[in-house]
């Protein structure tokens, strides 16, 4: 999505379920980067930062346990909810959600109206 695109989201208000996903692919550019931003080799990077999915076919981002959904991404700031390598983030990263409106975000944004509650977390953990 361009940057320029109208959002009907803001990642700022959210507490970042994308982040949590199983599988957050990463590529052979994304594990160069990553690999650069931390000063390491490509295959300490691979090994340090991303896990087999897909019986070995493909590499995903790591996880560490979250307070909020049980399981999130490794590089991301439990406390702040923020990516703590957004200069060296995955293409995925970048891209998603690819629409105009993010699901998730719709979902919260009723639950909070519902709730009338600004900062009203849904409680449902995925690991
Ligand atoms: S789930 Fe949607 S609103 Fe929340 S951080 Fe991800 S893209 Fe942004
Ligand atoms: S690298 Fe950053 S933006 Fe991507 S899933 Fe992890 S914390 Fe989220």
């Amino acid at each position: 999505m361009s940057e320029r695109s109208v959002k009907f989201y803001s990642c700022a208000n959210c507490p970042a379920y994308c982040c949590t996903y199983d599988q957050i692919e990463t590529t052979a550019a994304d594990i160069r980067r990553l690999a650069r931003h931390f000063g390491l080799s490509e295959e300490q990077a691979r090994r340090r930062f991303t896990k087999p999915v897909e019986g070995g076919a493909r590499r995903a981002l790591r996880h560490r346990r979250d307070e909020i959904f049980g399981s999130a991404c490794r590089f991301l700031d439990p406390e702040r909810r923020r990516c703590t390598i957004y200069a060296a983030r995955p293409r995925i990263c970048r891209v998603y959600p690819g629409t105009p409106r993010c699901g998730f975000y719709d979902f919260l944004m009723s639950e909070r109206r519902s709730q009338d509650d600004p900062e009203y977390v849904p409680s449902f953990r995925r690991g």
